[in-house]
């Protein structure tokens, strides 16, 4: 049995080439400096898994921004206004590479990055590949090659890790019309096999192909696709060992066609589909090899290595053991790099947990148990039985009353008291708020001194006190200046809040926070997830304060703001033991509760953030209804404990609906804004379509940019509103929260608002 693992994390445990890099793009450091940390890291990884003890260890896993970037420079798929750049200004190849991923602004060029998006279900994002009908591919950087020759010579046995040729393609968009990007097969095929024809005459082995494709709905044209790329590749190297990599789920109805790829390991997901295991080793071929992903490398618990030997062993009675190979279920990229860094967490709770370099303890403690050695690793398998007993049965976790709440709640739980053609009648009475009426969407310009203050606070420079005043300051200012500039539903500003996820996870009971757990989210970004550990509930209001005082300092509505349990969740490392819907409705019921209390402080209009609902989709479509059924009831346990007459909101990012518009509208918030702007507001069609009766804000202009937008520009994206939503209908807001604007753009661009909204009143 072999132990190997799909990638390592890469950041540094310091998130040392986090700050290399932007030292680097802000001109503080050289070039050799960032190599340098490169090299570092590298060597760092390699070292660790090495004492670990792991058999074959990932190179080409690192990337100083992204690795399907590297794989698009690798390919030479260049986009041509990035190769004018490298004509006319003499830039090395990594600062070619970090204007395709950040854009380029000097030397009189001033060139967009290319497009960012969600690496499957997780929160790390990839650079997505363009490509054109005449797309050329040719063999265009040497990365793979040189990191497969460094890591020979740091001694280890490196196994190459490179994104597989369909998925590459898949992952990537076509930027004219007139073809499809699997045309596109036989012109990249010859630069895979140049790249693995170098590898072999470097003396390389095992190569790993990543196909999380393989593991999502496939039509014939990709299978087909897959069929001849691994056949072809086949051909070319028969003697390379290839490693199919599947993850995020299992194989499902492409297993049969993964089972006869002509390949030599195939690496499934057994945190992801477990149940398959049986029928995979039944169908197994006789000269495929398997390679287990037990270890979760998508959270951050500790695995249990009873359940885990259970699977080995079933595989064992089947297949010799040199067909076995162990693994984390994907890459360790999305899990921090060690949990012995934590210093503050209850002990009790840090002994469920293992971050990314605990996880290769736990491989070659598996491989050990498994594989004759079981002996000398008998202490070792009890603490960590030990450690689930204590898991399952602590007062921690486990809280009688929240689990109770949940058992009793029922589907009256879930609806308002009336319909909304009701609750609109009421509503409008009782707010008595203008046609197309004006509000934003929560935060407001956070300065850098106002996130000066709370890490003053937190470091106890500032006492609570002195913290409050001067959070109450900002707040007020920004009343004034939305009185000022005549907004009609104004809002706190959100000043308290460090991030609309943390700010919450703080203050609930069952969710808490590491000092050092970053996990890559692009580039050099970074986040912390807050950590859901036991049963949810809240000890007590976390919002009322504010919107409380914010409303006692003007005559006008002040929005009450919350962030919703689906996004809390999405957002979150959450606890394994029980399913994610019922954490969901535990801290559905959190806000229940929270919403409840606003009402009773006074706050008529509530709104409760989602950005994440939709991302929350699984990978495969077959269950997306039993997702949105269990999420949406979440958010209507979180939003419909009010009276008719108070006013839900929800808000929304990146609003593609078409193919859910059913369950938004099964929300039933009174009013949904949503990000509009870019799209022209064509993303409101799935409403119009579906003769959406609510209320809709689409965003009226881009906030991602510092850009002021003018009142007619604003205006004739409301005339295209009211041409296929009701006037009636429509709010006028921006497309999300202003909290990374500053406010002199901010100011203007909301005046021009609020004008095109007066302008659109008269009209009607
Ligand atoms: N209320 C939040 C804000 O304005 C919403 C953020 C979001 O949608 N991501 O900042
Ligand atoms: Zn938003």
């Amino acid at each position: 049995m072999q132990t190997h693992i799909l990638g390592y994390p890469r950041i540094g445990s310091n998130r040392e080439l986090k700050k290399a890099c932007e030292q680097y793009w802000s001109g503080k450091n050289e070039l050799q400096d960032l190599l340098q940390a490169g090299r570092e890291s590298r060597r760092e990884n390699w070292k660790l898994q090495q004492e670990a003890g792991i058999d074959l260890i990932p190179c080409n896993d690192f990337s100083y921004y992204d690795q399907v970037l590297d794989m698009t420079l690798s390919v030479g798929a260049i986009p041509e206004r990035y190769k004018v750049i490298a004509e006319k200004s003499s830039i090395a190849q990594l600062d070619l590479y970090f204007a395709m991923a950040r854009g380029f602004q000097k030397d009189g060029f001033d060139i967009t990055a290319m497009e960012m998006t969600k690496w499957f279900d997780t929160n790390y994002h990839y650079i997505v590949p363009e490509f054109t009908k005449n797309q050329q591919f040719q063999l265009s950087d040497d990365k793979i090659l040189d990191e497969f020759i460094e890591a020979k010579k740091a001694g280890i046995k490196p196994k190459p890790v490179i994104i597989g040729l369909v998925s590459y393609l898949l992952l990537g968009k076509e930027k004219e019309e007139g073809f499809d990007k699997l045309d596109l097969v036989d012109r990249l095929i010859p630069v895979y096999i140049d790249l693995l024809a170098a590898l072999q005459k470097e003396g390389a082995e095992y190569i790993q192909f990543d196909e999380p494709f393989l593991a999502l709905d496939l039509d014939e044209k990709s299978r087909a696709a897959f069929t001849f790329v691994y056949e072809e590749i086949r051909k070319q190297f028969p003697d390379l060992k290839f490693i199919l990599a599947t993850y995020f789920e299992g194989l499902k109805d492409n297993r049969s066609f993964c089972l006869n790829l002509p390949v030599d390991v195939l690496h499934i997901d057994l945190v992801r589909g477990p149940s398959e295991l049986d029928a995979i080793i039944r169908e197994l071929p006789k000269d495929l090899s398997l390679s287990l992903g037990i270890v979760d490398g998508r959270n951050i618990w500790k695995n249990d290595f009873a359940k885990s030997l259970e699977l080995i062993q079933k595989t064992k009675e089947k297949l010799d053991s040199n067909r076995i190979f162990l693994a984390p279920s994907c890459s360790l990229l999305h899990v921090p790099y060690d949990l012995e860094l934590e210093t503050g967490l209850i002990p009790e709770i840090k002994n469920w947990m293992a971050f990314a370099k605990q996880k290769l303890q736990e491989l070659k403690v598996l491989q050990d148990l498994a594989d004759g050695n079981a002996e000398k690793r008998i202490g070792e398998f009890k603490d960590n039985q030990n450690a689930h007993k204590s898991r399952r049965t602590s007062s921690l976790i486990h809280n009688l009353s929240v689990k109770s709440r949940l058992e009793e709640i029922s589907e009256d739980d879930t609806l308002r008291k009336n319909p909304f053609s009701l609750r609109k009648t009421q509503q409008q009475e009782a707010l008595g708020l203008p046609q197309f009426p004006t509000t934003t969407i929560g935060s407001f310009p956070q300065t850098k001194e106002v996130r000066s203050w709370r890490a003053k606070f937190k470091k106890g420079e500032l006492n609570a006190q002195q913290y409050d005043t001067l959070i109450k300051g900002e707040t007020e200012k920004a009343i004034r200046r939305q009185e000022e500039i005549g907004l009609d539903v104004l809002v706190h500003g959100e000043y308290e809040r460090n991030d609309m996820v943390e700010y919450f996870g703080e203050q609930l009971e069952g969710v808490l926070f590491s000092k050092r757990g970053w996990v890559q989210s692009y580039g050099s970004r970074c986040v912390k997830p807050p950590i859901i550990y036991g049963d949810v509930s809240r000890p007590e209001s976390m919002t009322v304060y504010w919107s409380q005082y914010a409303q006692s300092l003007t005559k006008k509505w002040v929005k009450g703001m919350l962030t919703g349990p689906v996004t809390i969740l999405q957002w979150s490392f959450v606890r394994d033991d029980q399913p994610r819907s019922q954490t969901c409705k535990q801290i559905a019921l959190a806000i229940r509760d929270e919403v409840r209390d606003l009402e009773k402080a006074g706050i008529r209009i509530i709104q409760i953030d989602e950005p994440a609902i939709r991302e929350g989709l699984p990978l495969r479509k077959a269950e997306w209804q039993d997702y949105l059924k269990w999420a949406i009831d979440c958010f209507k346990i979180a939003s419909s404990a009010v009276g008719d007459s108070t006013q839900i909101h929800t808000h929304m990012c990146y609003s593609e609906f078409n193919d859910i518009i059913e369950n938004i509208a099964y929300m039933d918030a009174d009013v949904i804004t949503i990000e509009c702007s870019r799209s022209q507001m064509e993303l409101l069609n799935a409403f119009s379509t579906y003769n959406y009766p609510n209320e809709i804000g689409p965003g009226v202009y881009d906030i991602h940019s510092p850009r002021v937008p003018s009142t007619e520009e604003i205006l004739s994206l409301l005339d295209k509103a009211q041409k296929v939503i009701p006037a009636e209908q429509l709010w006028v807001n921006p497309d999300c929260g202003l909290k990374t604007r500053k406010w002199e753009e901010t100011e203007k661009a909301l005046k021009a608002m609020v004008n095109a909204a007066k302008m659109a009143r008269v009209t009607v």
